[in-house]
């Protein structure tokens, strides 16, 4: 375990509270110690209020924040004298405790204290480092943890057994911690939860903690259970995506909403999905129980969905009757994934929950392994990770939640992606949250929206029906399936009329307007008719098929072929609840097609200026990608629900078709 505490970047933090946010960035980078939002910290310091009374406070990290990206405002001030007398009481529910903690905060607007601020406040320390790390954890989880984790630590740290975080634990520490601290004790084992450090300044907080996590280390090493086995990569040679979407599609019903469900066939998933006792140790537990809020409390091995989700209504009919407080189950469905062919998959709402999830899955398959070359893992008891996954605070959460936004948990994709209409459309599928596959014939694809984790570009030449089926083999495995396909690519070569329009030029526009768009129906029909509220195309038409303009046969032809392709795909594919509608945009001039010298040409050919000619319609407008994009996107949601075989119009109102 290395410290990363840095000289030159600590030199200029001076104040206690930027200690304390400084040293909690650097647990924070070390994703073995904490993984979102696990793990917490937090410093008292004498403050002056505002009618001149000195206060002690406790600054402890506020829900909602990282510690690896935590700043002063992700810290909640809060009297200490008062959470004292609390720690005092017999009995205090968790939905008291939160409340008496938020009303003795000194900052209004900051964000709820941790549920662990009673655990800190008590604790006779100035700087308190809470982690969830790997190592005392896989060392905690085995049969003999506690022995181990004793023989590990000696005196020098106070030991705990498991208890749900929250008032409990804290009054069990204040009472374990006064009959067996003393002068040297400098930090705080929870059995299968985490570890403690104290120390009177942000620094040697923080060493210890790197210092006792390094002891766990040492010990795994030295009892061999420290290096990881060799992944051994398998990965299966025949395409997956019908299977994936087959899973997902089951997944989601069984949640009662859209999933996504992102696939990892590294070589560490694979071995760790083909391990030979994988039915066994992915079925124990997690290996913190705050994990389960994210990953539920085990995976599912294998593709039965129905099964894991009877499974779980067991786990909750077995458990809630000993509850409190009557509880509401939450969706039966798994978050994670094992599969001996594509490796590890990952549910959720969006990429960013998903994401979270496969985080803290790929930290507990290196616990857990360690765990198993220990001595054998085992996790929590059912009951108490169920009291964890369905406490009140929880509980109150599901309530409060908001709608999510209306592509949530589904997939677009787009061709053409990488500009004009294409790039307005995967913009519009963004805002409404949708995962979106951007393919186009310009490599910049994949490095637009980079910074985006929803959003993946692939560089594919949509003639190739090979390219295709790679595009769709790769995006299915990101994101679990495809419910909106929006085929805009195509190509305008500019004005040649019939009487000198050549073999070449006019098979090259039905390749890529018509011919390639075949192909993309055909390869993704399966796809969409595994989309779990139903699939949806929506086809970039022309003004030109209603309205043709001489001088555009090969484009007028390819977009009017296409339009009637889209007519009998709306016949066909509605038996399988996929509405198939089309958008006829006209003179869109922020487009790839629209070169300078085309637009000068074809405001030429009809005796106007380049400025008349781009608002050259019954209302006087110029009409944008965005303006298209946006009706597109309509399409695919509930305004058009009811709507299939549609042609609309999005050209500011042409006479000639109206
Ligand atoms: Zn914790």
């Amino acid at each position: 375990m290395q410290s990363l505490w840095n000289k030159k970047e600590a030199s200029g933090v001076e104040s206690d509270i930027a200690l304390r946010v400084y040293t909690s960035q650097l647990l924070g980078r070390d994703h073995t110690l904490v993984l979102h939002g696990g793990g917490n910290t937090s410093v008292k310091v004498s403050a002056t209020n505002i009618v001149g009374e000195t206060e002690e406070l406790l600054y402890v990290k506020g829900s909602g924040w990282d510690l690896e990206t935590i700043a002063e405002a992700g810290f909640s001030p809060v009297r200490i004298a008062h959470v004292l007398k609390l720690a005092k009481l017999e009995k205090l529910s968790d939905p008291q405790m939160m409340n008496e903690l938020s009303t003795s905060m000194t900052r209004a607007g900051a964000p709820a204290p941790s549920v662990e601020t009673i655990l800190h406040a008590i604790l006779p320390y100035k700087f308190v480092d809470h982690t969830h790390a790997d190592a005392v954890l896989a060392i905690t989880n085995t049969p003999d943890g506690g022995q181990r984790i004793r023989e590990i630590y000696g005196k020098d740290c106070v030991i705990i057994p498991y208890v749900m975080p929250g008032f409990d634990l804290a009054r069990l520490c204040a009472q374990k911690f006064a009959t067996e601290s003393h002068g040297g004790t400098v930090g705080m084992v929870l059995m299968n939860h985490g570890i403690f450090s104290f120390g009177a300044t942000a620094h040697e907080s923080y060493e210890r903690m790197i210092e006792l996590v390094g002891r766990a280390e040492a010990y795994l090493a030295a009892h061999k259970a420290w290096q990881l086995p060799a992944p051994q990569s398998a990965p299966a040679d025949r395409t997956l995506r019908l299977d994936i979407c087959s899973l997902r599609r089951a997944i989601s019903d069984s949640a009662g909403m859209s999933m996504l469900l992102l696939t990892d066939g590294t070589p560490k998933a694979l071995s760790y999905a083909c391990h030979p006792d994988i039915g066994v140790i992915s079925q124990q537990g997690p290996a913190t129980p705050d994990h389960v809020l994210r990953t539920k409390r085990v995976p599912m091995h294998g593709r039965d969905v129905a099964a894991y989700a009877r499974a779980y209504e067991d786990y909750f009919k077995r458990n809630a009757p000993k509850a409190k407080q009557p509880k509401t189950m939450l969706d039966p469905a798994p978050r994670v994934v094992i599969d001996q062919e594509f490796g590890l998959g990952y549910a959720g709402r969006t990429t960013k929950d998903a994401a979270i999830v496969r985080d803290l899955y790929t930290q507990t398959i290196d616990i857990i392994l360690r765990a198993t070359s220990l001595g054998g893992w085992s996790a929590l008891p059912e009951a108490d990770i169920f009291d964890v996954e369905y406490w009140d605070l929880e509980q109150a959460k599901i309530k409060k939640a908001g709608a999510s936004p209306a592509f949530a948990g589904e997939v677009a994709l787009v061709t053409g992606a990488a500009s004009g209409i294409g790039n307005a459309c995967v913009e519009a599928l963004l805002r409404r949250g949708a995962a979106v596959i951007g393919v186009d014939i310009n490599p910049g694809i994949a490095k637009i929206f980079s910074d985006r984790t929803d959003f993946l570009g692939l560089c594919c030449d949509i003639t190739s029906a090979q390219a295709v089926a790679n595009a769709l083999e790769t995006g299915v495995r990101a994101f679990g399936g495809i419910d909106m396909l929006l085929l805009n690519a195509g190509i305008f070569p500019g004005g040649r009329r019939i009487d000198s329009l050549q073999d070449n030029e006019w098979r090259q526009v039905m390749q890529v307007n018509l011919d390639a768009n075949l192909i993309l129906m055909r390869e993704c029909h399966p796809l969409l008719k595994l989309a779990p509220r139903g699939g949806r195309l929506v086809i970039i038409g022309s003004k030109n098929v209603p309205a043709p303009g001489p001088g555009a046969g090969a484009y007028s032809a390819s977009k009017a072929a296409l339009t009637q392709l889209a007519r009998v795909a709306a016949l066909e594919w509605g038996a399988d609840g996929i509405r198939v509608n089309t958008v006829h945009p006209n003179a869109v001039f922020d487009t790839g097609i629209w070169t300078d010298d085309v637009l000068a040409a074809r405001a030429k050919h009809y005796g106007l200026s380049v400025e008349e000619y781009k608002t050259n319609n019954v209302l006087k407008t110029e009409v944008t990608s965005r303006d298209v994009a946006e009706l597109a996107a309509e399409m695919c949601g509930a305004l058009f629900a009811k709507t299939t075989g549609a042609q609309v119009p999005v050209d500011g109102g042409n006479d000639r078709v109206i």
